[in-house]
């Protein structure tokens, strides 16, 4: 039997927060001043809620957790833009977050939606690690807060969090309801003590999981959609993306253009350039006929395809697509006129690129440290 966590005060919405400070005869306005604490004044502990009084701090460290991750590790790419965090769970179970700065003010947090993944994509290094739990909203939310404090204390800056992308360990739409519950809390607005992370700041990235984008096709947010294609065909995307035998292409397409016909927002489709396997022209010629199918209008295009060479994992045998390749496969979208970006790949030196998040502890040894 597993003793039950305790939930942090992370895991609480505003409503909960309300309630129990109802419950526990505290005036109303103490909600808000709590919420300020979390989301803006981001504390390391309960003891820095200051103008608390005393019993009612005892009262929250005994009821609840501050937070529930514990450092393990951090790791600072060479190039300085990119840091990641290995950091465990209440639980033992390990989960990474991911820093991105960018010329100018984008500030981006990559977080993790589940311990591990049951998607079992073949390149990515968390399929490769299997499932280990769905992460609590609590558990997502610190993620960005945790980002975000980095980011404030940081040497000579008080650097805000710009952008939000659950793009970390794990399958966000097979967590709906907890990723969901972590965006609402985050863009909470400001006069309410919130972090007020706008909507189109956060963006989710699905492998495709149909339910999941009907679903979300029904939010009010504007929280911006990824699909991870890899593939044009259904016989290469089993290979990649073994989900598509359940939710095949043809359905996948349908979803995603039912959702563009609905909110009329743009859509990026994610594909991983792997060298001689789906950096093809005809997998570019049957992209372009599926992105053709995706929108519901032929006038106006609302797919972006996002390519990135592939980063490597333990697991994989595939290699990044070569410069020349990339090239002939963006060349055959632009003539088609296709949005296309081919994203810089960052922070491979400390495994924090995309789809090589992975809790390497043994490796990286603890509580190691890179010099600021
Ligand atoms: N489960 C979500 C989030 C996963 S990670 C999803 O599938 O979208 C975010 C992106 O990184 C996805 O597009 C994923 O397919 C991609 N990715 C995974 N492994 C990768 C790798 N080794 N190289 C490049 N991109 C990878």
């Amino acid at each position: 039997m597993q003793t039950p966590i305790p939930l942090s005060l992370y895991d609480l919405t505003r409503e909960q927060m309300a309630h129990q400070l109802a419950e526990w005869g505290e005036p109303t306005f103490r909600a808000q001043q709590i919420w300020r604490w979390l989301y803006q004044r981001l504390v390391g502990s309960i003891d820095e809620m200051t103008d608390l009084p005393r019993p009612l701090r005892d009262r929250l460290k005994q009821t609840y957790a501050l937070g529930r991750l514990t450092i393990v590790t951090e790791q600072h790419s060479s190039d300085g833009w990119t840091r990641k965090w290995l950091f465990r769970l209440a639980d033992g179970s390990e989960i990474e977050t991911v820093l991105m700065e960018y010329d100018g003010l984008r500030r981006t947090a990559c977080v993790s939606s589940q311990a591990g993944c049951a998607m079992d994509c073949s390149f990515c290094a968390t399929g490769q690690m299997g499932f280990l739990r769905n992460l609590r909203s609590g558990e997502i939310v610190e993620q960005a807060l945790w980002v975000a404090r980095a980011l404030r204390t940081k040497a000579n800056s008080h650097e805000r969090l710009s952008n939000l992308v659950l793009m970390g360990m794990g399958e966000p739409f097979a967590n709906y309801n907890n990723i969901m519950e972590a965006a609402q809390r985050l863009m909470a607005p400001e006069d309410e003590g919130g972090f007020s992370l706008g909507a189109r700041k956060i963006t989710i990235s699905t492998v495709g999981l149909v339910p999941g984008i009907r679903r979300f096709a029904e939010e009010a947010a504007q929280i911006n959609l990824a699909v991870s294609l890899h593939a044009a065909t259904d016989a290469l995307r089993d290979q990649l993306v073994p989900i598509n035998r359940r939710y095949p292409l043809r359905e996948l397409v349908a979803a995603t253009r039912d959702y563009l016909r609905k909110t009329n927002r743009r859509v990026s489709y994610e594909w991983a350039l792997i060298d001689g396997v789906n950096d093809t022209v005809e997998q570019a010629r049957a992209l372009v006929e599926l992105v053709r199918q995706t929108n519901p209008r032929a006038s106006v295009n609302l797919v972006h395809v996002n390519l990135i060479p592939l980063n490597p994992t333990g697991g994989y045998a595939g290699h990044a697509s070569r410069r020349a390749r990339i090239q002939q496969f963006r060349d055959v979208l632009t003539q088609a006129g296709i949005p296309n970006t081919l994203r810089i790949r960052r922070g491979i030196d400390i495994s924090a690129g995309c789809g090589q998040l992975k809790a390497e502890t043994a490796q990286a040894g603890p509580e190691k440290q890179t010099s600021e």
